[in-house]
């Protein structure tokens, strides 16, 4: 009842500002015509008018009503720099501090009894942090500050800490707005504006964010590192923990810059990519391919016949490949870049120093004014009853493994309908083992478009993997040498038995062991960085499957390209990260190529879009290499041939999406893909097509039925 009349009062008192036009009297051109009445009134009772002018000011903050600028303003032109500065800074803490207890008073009970739950980090942030984040906002004005007053109320801190620190917090903006006013009492002619003093003023406002936020910067840093003491100097420009592709890619550009720079790599060279994931995971899915081939060699005119060969040739193969690729990452090239690279285990000590536990035995010390984390992600293994008993391969341990087989595994099971999980399933099951897939969700391939999903699950079913998608792994069972997955479906329990059997349920980052723990960066299933790949220390970096939120090697390299020159040359000028089109293909038979949003995306994000299809079974090229399955599938921006997405399933489809990643990258619309030669008959020209579809769509049907009665004008 209480709250009722308060809400009541609040609005009676909102309706009378409009009412009695009050708003008119806050604007500029009100404040200037009344100013020369107020300065008579002033002059004649001071007390009463700032009296009268605090207590105002505390109304219109307390009710948030609009004019609290124009009103600081007007303080700076009737009382001077000192008493105008001295009434604001005061009515507006008291006002902002009304403000906060009505909406607490009113709100609060509400907000956290049913957020309650989802604010508990929230609440916690505010109890450990939240008079620094305060001061933060009042310092640099980007939210306005009747929505900070409201919101803060609805959180935890205390009224009293909330008045101080808005008071100190608002001072130095208070200061400049105030002086601004003091220029604008003098504001007579237009002349006037060009005055000196009043020019001054108006840059003072307009660089004063810029300012505190750098004050708040420092403040930031100044607080994370206080109790570490800063060297003086420093052995190193960077250090780059990790030489999988975020960790070479950074180390690649420091040198290129002629910064002196460590990168410590405690295992492979070329971390995963090279040596467990793209690059093996590819040669394996080579003679996968062959051998559907040649299984179906009919396809071609040819005799099929059933692939014959050692599975030891096949993974020697990879283990060659690997070989081959192997110098593009040695710690001979990148020494003779001028890189520095230590094998050992890395550790960060404090913000600037590393610890090196090296290969050769040694422990060594080095210090760096920057430091990136590329130290990457390894398999999820899921925590399943008798998993450990019955044995398991991940993509760390199988290659190695499998080299040392015979056979192929002759009942294998994958777990995980990720990319990942079905790469290895179709393989597998093309060089002949008995595939069973099994994946928790009705579908493989969750993140793409359900039509995508569908066509890969019918071709890995087609290559003859056993596909129970809503099965969930509940345990594992031994018998003497027979091995047992127990799934669950709908209520019912099945028995799959395998020879073996591979966890490919996803990848989590790397984050204990090194340091992360003992200087408290924050971690949320990846290291916690802003837009700058920063971590809680400015000069701290994370790049790579450890920073997320990608798991792919060009995206470690994208973000190489970011933290290393942020570590470098952030002093000077910062870079955000730019993830607006990243691509990535997975590389089942058809592959399936995305960027930028699917069909899917755009419906769960509210995105307005159009979308234009092009069957791959209608493209001359497809047709003559019998491989005439699939689609590309562009959405655009409604009535304008601006790219939004594309999906493409097909052969090559990881090849043909690079034009579109190009023309999205630019801002090049599917008018300039349509008048782009390609060359024929290639399988570029189904981008080309689907162009076309697009134009064809959109064809101007006015101007089309004024040419049809041209042309028959001029048949006469
Ligand atoms: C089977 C499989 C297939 C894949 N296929 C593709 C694909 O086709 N395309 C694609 O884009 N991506 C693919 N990926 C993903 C890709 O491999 C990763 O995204 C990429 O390797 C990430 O690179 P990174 O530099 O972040 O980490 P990593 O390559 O994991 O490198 C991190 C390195 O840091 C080292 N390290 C960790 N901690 C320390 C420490 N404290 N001190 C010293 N060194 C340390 C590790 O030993 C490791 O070498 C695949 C992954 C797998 C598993």
């Amino acid at each position: 009842m209480k709250k009722i009349g308060l809400l009541v009062l609040i609005a009676a008192l909102a309706v009378g500002f409009f009412y009695f036009d009050l708003n008119q009297l806050l604007t500029l051109d009100g404040l200037k015509s009344g100013l020369a009445q107020f300065d008579t009134w002033r002059d004649e009772s001071p007390l009463l008018v700032g009296g009268g002018f605090l207590l105002l000011y505390v109304i219109v903050t307390a009710l948030s009503l609009p004019g609290a600028v124009i009103m600081t303003l007007a303080a700076g032109a009737l009382f001077g720099l000192l008493w105008g500065t001295v009434i604001v800074s005061f009515a507006s803490s008291i006002g902002a501090t009304l403000a906060f207890l009505v909406s607490r008073y009113l709100l609060q009970d509400m907000v956290q009894s049913r957020f309650g739950n989802r604010l508990t980090a929230f609440n916690e942030g505010v109890e450990r942090d939240g008079a620094f984040y305060l001061f933060t906002l009042r310092l640099v004005p980007i939210f306005p500050f009747f929505l900070i007053n409201l919101l803060m109320g609805l959180t935890t801190i205390r009224a009293f800490t909330f008045y101080w620190v808005s008071q100190i917090g608002m001072f130095a903006g208070t200061l400049v707005y105030v002086n601004a006013g003091t220029q604008l009492g003098q504001l007579e002619s237009l002349s006037g504006i060009l005055s000196p003093s009043l020019l001054l003023s108006f840059v003072l406002l307009g660089v004063f964010p810029l300012i505190a936020k750098k004050i708040v910067d420092v403040v930031k840093a100044r607080r994370v590192y206080a109790g570490f003491s800063k060297p003086k100097s420093f052995d190193r420009n960077l250090i780059v923990i990790g030489a999988g592709a975020g960790g070479l890619v950074s180390a690649y550009i420091a040198a290129t810059v002629k910064a002196k720079v460590t990168l410590i790599e405690a295992h492979k060279m070329g971390g995963d990519c090279l040596n467990y994931g793209c690059i093996p995971s590819k040669a394996l899915i080579k003679s996968a391919k062959v051998a559907h081939q040649m299984r179906h060699a009919e396809n071609y005119g040819l005799n099929s016949s059933e692939p014959t060969f050692s599975f030891k040739k096949v993974m020697q193969r990879i283990h060659d490949v690997i070989a081959t690729i192997e110098p593009h990452d040695s710690v001979e090239r990148y020494s003779k870049m001028g890189v520095d690279v230590v094998q050992g285990y890395a550790k960060l000590i404090d913000p600037w120093t590393v610890e090196i536990q090296r290969n050769d035995g040694d422990t060594q010390r080095l210090t760096a004014r920057s430091i990136v984390l590329a130290t990457g992600a390894r398999p999820f293994i899921p925590n399943l009853p008798g998993l450990d008993e019955v044995g398991y391969y991940t993509s760390d341990t199988m290659w190695e493994a499998f080299a040392k087989f015979d056979e192929p595994p002759k009942r294998l099971v994958v777990l995980g309908g990720g990319p990942i999980g079905c790469e290895l399933a179709q393989s597998f099951a093309r060089l002949g083992s008995k595939v069973t897939q099994v994946e928790r969700s009705p579908r493989i391939m969750g993140r793409e478009d359900e039509e995508v999903s569908k066509l890969a699950q019918e071709s890995l079913i087609q290559d003859g993997v056993i596909m129970l998608t809503s099965h969930s792994a509940v345990r594992c069972e031994k018998e003497g040498d027979v091995k047992r997955l127990i799934l669950e479906h709908d209520g019912h329990e099945s028995v799959v038995e395998f020879d073996a059997l591979i966890c490919a349920v996803g990848r989590e980052a790397r984050l204990e062991g090194y340091g992360l723990e003992s200087l408290g960066i924050e971690t949320k299933g990846t290291i916690v960085t802003n837009d700058y790949l920063e971590t809680l220390y400015p000069n701290i970096f994370a790049a790579g499957d450890v920073a997320g939120p990608y798991q792919f090697t060009h995206v470690a390299s994208h973000q190489a390209w970011y933290a290393a020159v942020n570590a470098l040359f952030g002093s000077l000028k910062k870079f955000r990260v730019d993830y607006r089109v990243i691509p990535w293909t997975t590389f089942v038979d058809p592959e399936v190529a995305r960027v930028g949003l699917s069909e899917q995306d755009a419906k769960d994000k509210g995105i307005a879009y159009e979308m234009v299809r092009y069957e791959l079974d209608d493209l001359d090229r497809a047709i003559a290499d019998s491989a005439a399955k699939g689609f590309v599938k562009v959405l655009t921006v409604p009535g304008k041939d601006k790219i939004l997405g594309v999906t493409i399933v097909g052969e090559h489809a990881g090849d043909l999406l690079a034009e579109f990643v190009l023309a999205m990258k630019h801002g090049l619309g599917l008018n300039k893909v349509l008048g782009t030669i390609h060359t024929y008959p290639t399988w570029a020209e189904a981008n080309k097509y689907a162009a076309g579809e697009w134009k064809r769509a959109h064809a101007p049907q006015r101007i089309l039925n004024w040419l049809e009665k041209y042309h028959a004008w001029r048949r006469g």
